[in-house]
């Protein structure tokens, strides 16, 4: 196995940045008079007590997630959504016009987003036709610039697991970092390579309370890496990436992780019943197997206009057939069991051709 050193896969000034020193990480006792960080000492204007900055390592949150994921809280970096870690990522390791990352699509579209905004080459291999992991390929494309490999699993918009050999097998090959994002893991908590971040030290896995948590309003998006990824991380984030609304109501929500698996599997048995009753409708050609909270189905009409009829009838799925691997593909999200059951109608209508 390669030896992975953090130095040398880091951009160089990134090493050597001297971080914004916020007055809580000046002083970050609780107890005093507060007269460092040129808050209002009185209170909100509707009385309400949000005028003091937010615990910028947001602890107590941590601490909770720790135990439900079984991760030392060193090893947990919050974000603004998963979305800003993607974004910190590429900057901490990419040097813009210089490195490059590989992504393999079909795949979640904010990694290109990112890399481009910060004007990272993005190179893409394909996933196969049954949407896994052509490793060859991949590590073929890796050059000395080369710094992330970007893997989702469960994938976005095809929705199954990756192998998980195969990702394995690009973190014991790979010099660079490995960012996993794991955005669905909570409808196949099992697959999960969390258990084995120690034994990988350039694996970032990325998850979210966006989707079985019902709180993607909130925006709070977890990182897991080893305690050198995460304290680069939080040298480079803004201070209060995390607002004290997200942090209260978050340590609130996570008491009630019988709540979210009980939605999880109300969730997973509607998406058997959605399957079922899409495959039986002549407008289906197919319906991929998911391991996430969304089902892509091939459709053997035109899927945008089959998407624009079901706009007309109040129901908004996504149109993906335009994607690589994706052709007359439509991404539709599980819905409660009333949404599920007009969305069937709906397409038994069009099926007739009306
Ligand atoms: C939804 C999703 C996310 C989560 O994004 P947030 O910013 O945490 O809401 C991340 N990755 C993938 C693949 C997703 O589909």
């Amino acid at each position: 196995m390669k030896n992975f050193d953090l130095k040398e896969v880091l951009r160089p000034h990134i090493l050597e940045l001297k971080p914004y020193s916020s007055a809580r990480d000046e002083f970050s006792g609780s107890e005093g008079i507060f007269l460092d960080a040129n808050e209002n000492p009185y209170h909100s204007v509707n009385k309400e007590y949000y005028n003091r900055y937010p615990d910028p390592y947001q602890w107590k949150v941590k601490e909770k997630i720790s135990r439900i994921k079984n991760v030392p809280k060193e090893n947990i970096f919050l974000g603004n959504g998963s979305d800003e870690p993607i974004d910190l990522i590429i900057r901490a390791f990419c040097r813009p016009a210089v490195d490059n990352i590989i992504i393999m699509p079909p795949t979640y579209g904010m990694y290109e987003v990112s890399a481009s905004i910060n004007d990272v080459e993005i190179r893409k291999v394909n996933l196969s036709p049954s949407f896994q992991i052509v490793k060859n390929k991949v590590l073929e494309a890796v050059d000395e610039y080369t710094k992330l490999i970007f893997v989702c699993s469960p994938n976005n918009p095809s929705g199954n697991l990756l192998a998980q050999n195969d990702i394995v097998g690009l973190l014991e090959s790979f010099r660079g970092v490995v960012v996993l994002d794991e955005a669905y893991i909570d409808f196949c908590p099992d697959a999960t390579l969390l258990s084995r971040l120690k034994e990988f030290p350039n694996l970032i896995i990325l998850q979210t309370f966006s989707k079985a948590w019902g709180m993607a309003a909130l925006r709070l998006g977890m990182a897991f890496a080893s305690e050198e990824i995460v304290k680069i991380l939080n040298k480079i984030k803004p201070p209060y990436n995390i607002n004290a609304l997200t942090q209260e109501k978050a340590l609130e929500m996570l008491d009630h992780e019988n709540e979210k698996d009980r939605i999880v599997e109300e969730l997973i048995g509607e998406k058997e019943w959605l399957s079922s009753a899409l495959e039986q409708l002549d407008l289906v050609e197919k319906v991929h197997l998911s391991d996430a909270n969304f089902v892509l189905v091939k459709v053997n009409k035109d899927a945008k206009a089959v998407y624009e009829d079901l706009v007309k009838q109040g129901i908004i799925v996504r149109d993906r057939s335009k994607v690589v691997l994706c052709e007359g593909c439509l991404r539709i999200s599980i819905g409660t069991s009333v949404e599920n059951k007009e969305l069937i109608n709906k397409l038994k209508l069009i099926d007739k051709g009306i």
